[in-house]
């Protein structure tokens, strides 16, 4: 199929971000862009799983948030554990005062693509599939343009890009600019946390009670799970012609150094080992540590993947260890932000020189940048946390950080103003 020649706005990349970008271009009255994707359609796995309040409040203003709660389960706490016993539990209620969504959204990825694709399509936006992006340069024409070419030959003049194209941006890469884990924001190195493995699993106990968002903290790393929505069973059973009757739970482990090297796609046996080291005796394979008697076993892996845990950020750009859930979100955010951003810069340059107008576009990444580091920095924290080291604290305090750690996440569940900080950094409320 062929493309438009000339647009003023090419979005290269349909995932989460560019779809955003495209409804909130839309909602500002702007229609003059095209949005591509170098694929047919797109992912069916689950990978982020979790959407936040701050994200969607900015759903809701471009008439998105309520469609994505409607398919997604609400989660109302975060629960600290230890593999033999309770820590602390964290309600999100403490939010109700700042805002309609005081929950965790708990909906896979291909679902809030769903949501959003489904709305762009309702509002008569195209996306333009198969069409990869492999070149950018300055037009010959007028060099406040620039010339897009796709892989297939074809050519998009265009004067803005957003490039919604992912971790490994094409658009970015040519660009030249930077990604790397940024200096200014905290180091932790009370961690050896490197990798990290999620996968979606069925139990073969289907009595199983796992509820809510559950971390259960252990030296050197951390295991957490949370059940998937019954509507993504139905998904994939339209998508695969397979119907999963089992809850999916969503589990990821963070695996120490110690445990080597973690396969591409980890395996059944391989994830069963994590849960039989990390997760709660409940869950454990052995009948001998199960305070039931009976050992619970993987009844089937959906998906499995490996994740590095580190941090990128260029200019806005950003990559940050999933630890929170807080990447697609903030990308979601600065989609939503972007769209009423750029209609406003359009419209001011039919005015003045761009000299003038791109002042909104350099304030905009300086602030977007801003809040990229305060969540790069929460994500560290929450890292560090989560991988506490089973070290001696100090010569004058000869205590595990591991006992120190989960003293304190204890003390977290007692004092309602350190629940309230906490589930408000989760949030994103305060850095919209
Ligand atoms: C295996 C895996 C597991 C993950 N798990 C989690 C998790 O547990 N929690 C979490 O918070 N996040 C997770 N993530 C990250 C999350 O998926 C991203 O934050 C989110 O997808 C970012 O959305 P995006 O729209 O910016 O980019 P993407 O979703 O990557 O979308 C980019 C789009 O651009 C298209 N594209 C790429 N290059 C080109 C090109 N040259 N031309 C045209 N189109 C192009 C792609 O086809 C794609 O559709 C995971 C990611 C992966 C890959």
């Amino acid at each position: 199929m062929s493309l438009p020649q000339n647009t003023t706005v090419l979005i290269v990349g349909a995932g989460p971000t560019g779809l955003a970008s495209a409804l909130s271009l839309i909602h500002h009255g702007f229609k003059d862009f095209v949005i591509v994707d170098a694929v047919v359609e797109g992912d069916n796995s689950s990978r982020a799983i979790v959407v936040h309040a701050a994200t969607l409040e900015a759903l809701d203003m471009i008439g998105c948030g309520d469609e994505l709660v409607s398919k997604g389960t609400k989660m109302t706490s975060v629960n600290f554990d230890t593999q033999t016993g309770a820590l602390s539990r964290l309600p999100f209620d403490s939010l109700e005062p700042y805002t309609r969504h005081p929950y965790a959204l708990v909906i896979p990825q291909t679902f809030t693509e769903y949501v959003l694709g489904q709305k762009a399509a309702d509002l008569g936006i195209t996306v333009h599939r198969p069409h990869k992006v492999v070149g950018m340069k300055v037009s010959a024409v007028d060099t406040d343009l620039a010339d897009i070419t796709f892989e297939d030959g074809q050519v998009v003049t265009t004067r803005y890009v957003i490039a919604a194209d992912g971790a490994r941006s094409t658009i970015r890469t040519i660009a030249g600019i930077g990604f790397v884990d940024p200096k200014d924001s905290p180091e932790h190195d009370s961690t050896t946390l490197v990798q990290l493995v999620p996968a979606d699993v069925t139990f073969d106990n289907p009595k199983l009670n796992i509820s809510n968002l559950s971390g259960v903290m252990s030296a050197n790393t951390y295991f957490f799970s949370v059940p998937l929505p019954f509507t993504f069973n139905e998904y994939l059973s339209r998508k695969t012609g397979k119907f999963i009757e089992d809850r999916i739970v969503r589990i990821a482990c963070g695996v120490p150094v110690g445990e080597g090297p973690v396969p591409q796609a980890p395996s059944k046996a391989y994830i069963q080992n994590l849960i039989d080291k990390f997760d709660p005796l409940y869950l454990s394979s052995d009948p001998s540590a199960n305070p039931s008697g009976k050992g619970v076993c993987i009844k089937e892996v959906i998906w499995s993947s490996r994740e590095l845990l580190s941090s990128s950020l260029a200019t806005a750009a950003h990559i940050h260890s999933p630890v929170g859930g807080q990447g697609m979100n903030l990308g979601l955010r600065d989609a939503v932000f972007l769209g009423e951003v750029l209609a406003k810069h359009v419209k001011v340059t039919e005015s003045k020189p761009l000299s003038e107008a791109d002042q909104i576009l350099t304030d905009f990444a300086a602030e977007r940048r801003t809040r990229a580091l305060k969540v790069i920095g929460f994500t560290k924290s929450l890292l560090s946390v989560g991988g506490t080291k089973d070290a001696v604290v100090a010569w004058w305090l000869p205590i595990s950080k591991v006992t120190l750690r989960d003293w304190v996440l204890w003390m977290v569940g007692k004092v309602y103003y350190l629940q309230r900080r906490v589930m408000w950094n989760f949030s994103g409320l305060g850095r919209r």
